[in-house]
């Protein structure tokens, strides 16, 4: 008997073989459950169908979040092949370079500050508002945080704000779909070298630092990430909603590092 057996999950945010998403997959497909996934645009379409193929799954789904249509045609088409969603793993964020780098309030916009908002945590309630139906008899939500949502981190900027937003997301969410038996949760990940994270200033530095400081003294990776979600969305977890589980190595419970 394996955690997720007899479980079917939607997967967003796959951009490549490095996403946190992609270790999620893998997890969750070793650990019985069947996948589909979305894809953002066609540039990444080909990708994603390569590494679904590889857990075994043909079901790729068109998804940019920004796109109120192709979130209700995600569900449609997801809707005619599966009669019944257990896991949604949302792992997708978005701000524009510029603004994820030295002075805050300088470099701050209005439409930055709107698309970081927009694609990173309001895409949460839109996609746990479309799979809602199809998660009739329950099911479990899992988003992906960062440590920068609770405190400063050198330019994290206004994607800081924007993941403590989703972090209140989760739990408004959890409350409200609690009482159907949906469960939500987030992943705050340590800092790993993915196609999203190259876009932070001095993101070499972040690894380095964590390596030094966590009290495993290392960097996790995409499959410990991968393991956690597992567990999450499984029923093991059947008595866990709103939380915000740290996958850091237990970076985020040092105050003070001493001389390293
Ligand atoms: P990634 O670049 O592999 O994944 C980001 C994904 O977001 C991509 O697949 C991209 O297609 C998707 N995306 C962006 N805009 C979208 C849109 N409009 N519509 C649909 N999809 C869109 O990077 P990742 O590091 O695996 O990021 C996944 C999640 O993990 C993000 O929420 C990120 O903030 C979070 N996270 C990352 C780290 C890290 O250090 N890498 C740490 C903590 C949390």
């Amino acid at each position: 008997m394996k955690l997720l057996d007899g479980k079917r999950a939607l997967i967003t945010g796959i951009a490549g073989n490095r996403s946190i998403a992609w270790g999620i997959a893998q997890a969750m497909q070793r650990e019985g459950a069947e996948l589909a996934f979305t894809h953002q645009n066609e540039r990444l379409r080909g990708r994603v169908e390569e590494l679904a193929a590889q857990c075994g799954s043909d079901i790729t789904l068109p998804c940019d979040v920004q796109n109120d249509g192709e979130i209700a045609a995600l569900f449609k088409a997801l809707g005619e092949r599966w009669p019944q969603l257990d896991i949604l793993v949302h792992s997708i964020a978005y701000a524009p370079r510029e603004e994820l780098g030295g002075d805050y309030a300088a470099n701050a916009s209005r439409a930055g500050f709107t698309a970081a908002h927009e694609t990173s945590c309001y895409s949460l309630t839109a996609l746990a508002a479309g799979a809602r139906p199809l998660m009739r008899g329950g099911g479990a939500v899992l988003t992906l945080t960062y440590y920068g949502a609770e405190k400063v981190v050198p330019n994290y900027n206004v994607m800081g704000l924007a993941k403590a937003s989703l972090e209140a997301n989760v739990r408004y969410l959890a409350d409200c779909l609690g009482p159907e038996g949906t469960r939500v949760n987030a992943i705050s990940a340590g800092p790993i070298k993915t196609l999203a994270a190259s876009g932070i200033g001095d993101f070499r530095k972040m690894l380095e630092h964590v390596e030094r400081t966590a009290p495993l003294r290392k960097n996790v990776s995409i499959d410990e990430v991968g393991n956690a979600a597992a567990f999450l969305c499984s029923d093991f977890a059947s008595g866990v909603t709103g939380e915000i589980l740290h996958v850091d190595a237990g970076y985020n419970l040092v105050g003070m590092s001493a001389g390293r």
